[in-house]
């Protein structure tokens, strides 16, 4: 295929589509992408690109992967969809449990959705409701300043504010944001919570990394000590890990690495290894019970058209078969190491600060004069320079990240390894950057 394909396609795709979180004026042409194949996306030159972000952090073994296609391909010749009202088949059984055994024990039911911000959207339903069924009103929520739960309205409520949420500042519900906890601060927010906890109906969390904000990193040892805290006010608790799910933090989930346990947990991204899209919300007996009645009312009615696809509850079993495999469980240790030896490099670059890392998550910020925010042009320069090398990044802001899918070899971890550092080295004086007026022209 030729260039002028390329270009063709990309008139094409401008003049009818509206990408995500793109600014269509100034956005420069998408990559078309014919093929995927393990690590690599291919454009239709031919040209391979390393898949560092795993696709906006969904794709967990790698692109096109045989097992999972065979699997969703049977499934797509026997049932593709049924009402999940009054129906209901193997897939959603079958996974339900299967996941239910890998959570904390108090995890007792299953409610799917479609993505992530519908099982927060869910899960947030649950918890109103939950104080409604018993005839209290508890509509008070508490959060992370620095949260996101997604882009509809209640997860946008109960992210921080940002410019994404500007225009909609006066349509948001009210929401209690706190800072994350540090050994300094816990004593203060425990005090900030218990002064509204008998209006609070839950709390909900980005459990160890705060993914959107730019890979924020926190304690376990503290989020235990502010969910204990939660616990005691009767507080319920939502667990997003709709990022940090299915391994990311180098154990299967980030409730791994807690000893205290949250009353509902959210679930998506790679949840069906990057495959289809699904939202789970998982809760436990008490939260389900207050919806057990002979009232109608209590129902929780919340539903959506394709609750529980068939396919995508296939894809899902696929991939976690895959995730529990040994040489997977090792691969995301091997990769959690790699990263650690590697933050050690970073840590003393002149050009580098922040840097971090939980489990296959990497994350450190380029010096620049500018401030460190999701505007911050830097971002853009990067982006560009390594797609030139053949690698995906998608630097959030000045904030460059790695979020590989586990079946990137040790060679490939240090191909993106070697690149990040000559692109340090290329733009070492971070004067080589337009500043923020000039980039804007
Ligand atoms: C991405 C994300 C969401 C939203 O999921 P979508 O599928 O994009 O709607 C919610 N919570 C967290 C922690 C996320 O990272």
């Amino acid at each position: 295929m030729n260039t002028l394909i390329q270009s063709r396609l990309a008139e094409r795709d401008k003049a009818v589509n509206w990408h995500p979180y793109t600014q269509m004026k100034t956005a420069g042409n998408p990559v078309p992408i014919v093929k995927g194949k393990g690590v690599y996306l291919y454009d239709n030159e031919g040209k391979k690109y390393i898949d560092a972000v795993s696709s906006w952090w969904v794709t967990l073994h790698g692109h096109a992967h045989p097992y999972i296609a065979e699997r969703v391909s049977q499934q797509l010749n026997t049932l593709e969809q049924v009402i999940f009202a009054g129906f209901t088949h193997e897939p959603a059984v079958q996974l339900s449990e299967n996941l239910l055994k890998l959570l904390p024990g108090n995890q007792e039911k299953v409610f799917y959705s479609d993505n992530g911000s519908t099982a927060v959207e869910a899960a947030l339903k649950m918890c109103i409701q939950y104080a409604y069924n018993q005839g209290k009103e508890k509509t008070k929520i508490l959060a992370f300043k620095e949260a996101y739960h997604g882009d509809t309205f209640g997860a946008m409520s109960v992210s921080g504010r940002s410019v994404w949420t500007k225009p909609f500042g006066s349509m948001l519900f009210e929401v209690i944001f706190i800072d994350t906890p540090t050994a300094e601060n816990l004593e203060h927010l425990k005090i900030q919570i218990k002064a509204l906890a008998g209006e609070t109906a839950c709390f909900i969390y980005e459990p160890l990394v705060q993914g959107a904000a730019g890979m924020l990193m926190y304690e376990a040892e503290h989020l235990d000590e502010l969910m204990k805290f939660c616990r005691n006010e009767e507080i319920l608790m939502i667990q997003d890990e709709v990022f940090t799910g299915f391994g990311r933090t180098g154990k299967l989930f980030a409730a791994d690495h807690l000893t205290e346990i949250p009353d509902i947990m959210c679930f998506s991204k790679g949840l069906t290894g990057g495959t289809m899209p699904m939202g789970i919300t998982t809760c436990s007996n008490r939260i389900f019970n207050a919806f057990l009645s002979d009232d109608k009312y209590k129902t929780l009615f919340h539903g959506h058209s394709f609750t529980a696809n068939p396919l995508a509850c296939t894809a899902a079993l696929a991939s976690m078969e895959l995730l529990l495999k040994e040489e997977t469980l090792a691969a995301i240790d091997r990769i959690s190491r790699q990263h650690s030896d590697f933050t050690g490099i970073l840590a003393s670059h002149p050009n580098v600060e922040n840097v971090r890392q939980t489990g296959t998550i990497l994350a450190f910020e380029y010096k620049t004069d500018q401030n460190t925010s999701y505007f911050n042009e830097t971002g853009k320069i990067l982006y560009d320079e390594f797609l030139q090398r053949g690698i995906i990044m998608r630097p959030l802001g000045n904030i460059m990240y790695l979020v590989p899918p586990y079946c990137i070899t040790p060679e490939e971890l240090d191909f993106i390894y070697r690149n990040i550092l000559e692109v340090l080295e290329l733009f070492r004086e971070p004067t080589c950057f337009p500043t923020d007026e000039a980039a804007r022209e």
